[in-house]
């Protein structure tokens, strides 16, 4: 997909920071991102292991699958992540810039 006009920041001034205890792999990110940010995985043993016990039992239940912003440096801030995602696990937070 390509640029759309609610496109807000240029790349870099945002991220996307994914909610592991909430995310259940639904990939709703992955079709609204227009700059393919997200991939959804299995998590990651040290994701996994920083869960509390009940959402170690929800990541199970979903086959351990995550989103991660494995292109968080293309993010515009357009913010359909945010409303798209069931789980309310995104949040946009944006970088500081040293110098
Ligand atoms: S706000 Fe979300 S949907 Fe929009 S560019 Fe960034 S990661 Fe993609």
């Amino acid at each position: 997909m390509g640029a759309t006009d609610e496109c807000r920041a240029e790349p870099g001034v945002y991220v996307p920071v994914i909610d592991h205890a909430k995310c259940e792999g639904k990939k709703d990110c992955t079709r609204v991102c227009p700059y393919d940010v997200f991939e959804v995985t299995r998590i990651s043993e040290q994701d996994f292991a920083a869960l509390s016990i009940f959402a170690k039992l929800k990541s199970v239940a979903h086959r351990r699958q995550t989103a991660y912003a494995v292109r968080a440096d293309q993010c515009r801030a357009c913010g359909q992540c945010v409303k798209a995602c069931p789980e309310k696990a995104i949040k946009l937070r944006a970088l500081t810039r040293a110098g």
